[in-house]
């Protein structure tokens, strides 16, 4: 198999990160996007992790300054939960926060959280005071390198028009058009696929970016789907948005506990958008918009989208690589599948250039051992937010308290319950592969007040070296700059070439 030209299959953020990744890295790949306008694109996919600046910046080398001109992200320094027994707890993605030990205290933060999680980290305590970025001393916002701290809201349509873009300067091309049929060759793939518009396409390698149809992978080759419903029960989202006033723009995504799942908020400058996800077991669409309308009573047109959780066993198969809602899905409570995307990309692309453009089966097995564990890895990350969070009591929640298995993390879990946020077990325990480490699953455990045996009492002087820290980081974010003022600065090219010299 020599890979000389790709037609990618989808226009949504899969497809054009995928087409975008491959001409970026190897130009003289021949790239074509046949997408359906009428069918469309599923147009949520509005949280990022950290993961997806640093594919675009780092890895693609794409411009800072442009890009956040053309997508106008809002940034994301965390999540906010009201979950668990505490009014609320932040989980941020400075690595700064229950794994992290300072050298002038002896045990690992985790340890000092029992009573209060505020400010423990520079980006709770940004949170803690509605603003997004700490303020440099000439007055210019303190963004830090892509991959460090900071995620992005992104609104969807407005990414994927981007996206779009970037491609086309690039030199993919693009025709739109529906596939109606493919047909198989001898060796387990696609040799090609017959269009709406009567013609026909071969490539040595199809990208299948098709949503949740997975039109290649899951249709044409019937790859097996393993469902992720005995361990993550909703399966249904309704959601909706609305013009935001002059309230501040959040720097965070909020999710809110409800009676048979959760609630996210995610700001954007001019919007604000509202979903409930919620399983269906337990509620109807009826009830979930009722319930919808109490939270986001301004939410326009609410929508039901209705979704299952679970990956296909392979994603490279033949000479098909399923990349996206065709590959894998789970529910957005982490916003983990913009990541998952650039993951994979990144995958696809380094197999290319490493293999000289003639991936062999040790390859293709790597990337789906790679696909594999890393949804595996989300499911467990997700399912234990479910079995530990005790808000309310409903039979939603009593269920998912009884019946959410643990899965990899049964061992982590059980060393904690007996040790507490202890972080000896870094790198054994939480799994090399897993994208959120020790740091995500302590952040959980001790974020919903999961108790454990070994509570700390720290003597005086240790608490008035841990209240020093967090006093130091709530004196930063105090004199931080909220993101409308953020916005204003960062649109000027200007600030960019100050931010960081000549880019
Ligand atoms: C409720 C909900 C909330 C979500 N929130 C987040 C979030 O906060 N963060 C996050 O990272 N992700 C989130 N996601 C996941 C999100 O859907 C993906 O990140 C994302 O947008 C990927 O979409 P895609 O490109 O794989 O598929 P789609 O956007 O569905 O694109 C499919 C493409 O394939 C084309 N196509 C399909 N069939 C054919 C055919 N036969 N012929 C030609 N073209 C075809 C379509 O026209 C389209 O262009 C969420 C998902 C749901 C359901």
């Amino acid at each position: 198999m020599q890979v000389r030209t790709v037609v990618v299959l989808g226009a949504g953020s899969s497809g054009l990160l995928a087409a975008l990744t491959l001409k970026r890295r190897i130009p003289a790949l021949d790239v074509e996007v046949i997408h359906s306008s009428k069918l469309g694109i599923i147009g949520v996919g509005e949280g990022t992790t950290p993961y997806v600046p640093s594919h675009l910046h780092s890895y693609l080398g794409l411009s800072e300054a442009e890009v956040f001109r053309a997508i106008e992200p809002v940034y994301k320094l965390g999540i906010r939960f009201t979950w668990g027994r505490r009014p609320h707890f932040d989980y941020t993605f400075s690595g700064q926060q229950y794994d992290w030990r300072w050298p002038d205290l002896p045990r690992n933060n985790g340890f000092y959280t029992d009573e209060d999680t505020s400010a423990i980290d520079l980006s709770s305590a940004l949170m803690e005071s509605g603003h997004a970025l700490p303020r440099r001393s000439d007055g210019l916002p303190d963004v830090p390198p892509p991959g460090r701290m900071l995620a992005w809201h992104l609104e969807n349509r407005r990414f994927v028009g981007w996206l779009e873009t970037a491609c086309r300067k690039q030199g993919v091309r693009f025709t739109d058009t529906e596939m109606t049929a493919a047909s198989r060759d001898g060796a387990g793939g696609v040799a090609g696929i017959q269009l709406a518009d009567g013609s026909s396409r071969q490539a040595d390698l199809f990208i299948d970016s098709s949503g949740f149809g997975s039109r290649l992978l899951g249709k044409e080759l019937e790859e097996p789907f393993d469902d992720y419903s005995n361990a993550l029960f909703c399966d249904r989202a309704i959601a909706g948005g609305w013009d935001r006033g002059e309230e501040p723009i959040l720097p965070y995504t909020l999710s809110e506990t409800m009676k048979s799942g959760w609630c996210w908020q995610i700001d954007h400058p001019d919007r604000l958008h509202r979903g409930y996800v919620f399983s269906s077991d337990h509620l109807s669409d009826e009830q979930a918009a009722d319930e919808f309308a109490v939270v986001a009573p301004q939410a326009k047109d609410p929508r039901v989208i209705r979704f299952r959780s679970g990956r296909y066993q392979r994603a490279w198969v033949g000479n098909v690589v399923a990349i996206g809602n065709a590959a894998g899905f789970v529910e957005p409570l982490e916003a983990t599948a913009l990541m998952v995307i650039c993951l994979q990309c990144r995958w696809l692309a380094d197999g290319l250039v490493d293999g000289l453009l003639a991936p062999n089966p040790t390859m293709r097995d790597l990337f789906n051992r790679l696909h594999r564990q890393t949804w595996d890895d989300i499911r467990d990350f997700l399912a234990l937010h479910y079995k530990f969070n005790r808000r309310i009591d409903t039979p939603f929640w009593r269920r998912c308290h009884e019946e959410t298995p643990l899965g990899q993390l049964e061992e982590l879990v059980a060393f904690y319950q007996e040790n507490g946020p202890s972080s000896l077990g870094r790198g054994l325990l939480a799994g090399a592969t897993s994208a959120f480490g020790l740091e995500g699953y302590l952040s959980l455990l001790c974020g919903l007040g999961v108790p454990h045996q070994k509570p700390h009492h720290p003597a005086s002087k240790e608490i008035g070296i841990w209240e020093a820290k967090r006093n130091h980081f709530r004196k930063i974010a105090a004199d931080g700059m909220p993101m409308r003022e953020a916005i204003g600065e960062l649109r000027k090219e200007h600030t960019w070439k100050r931010l960081r010299g000549t880019r």
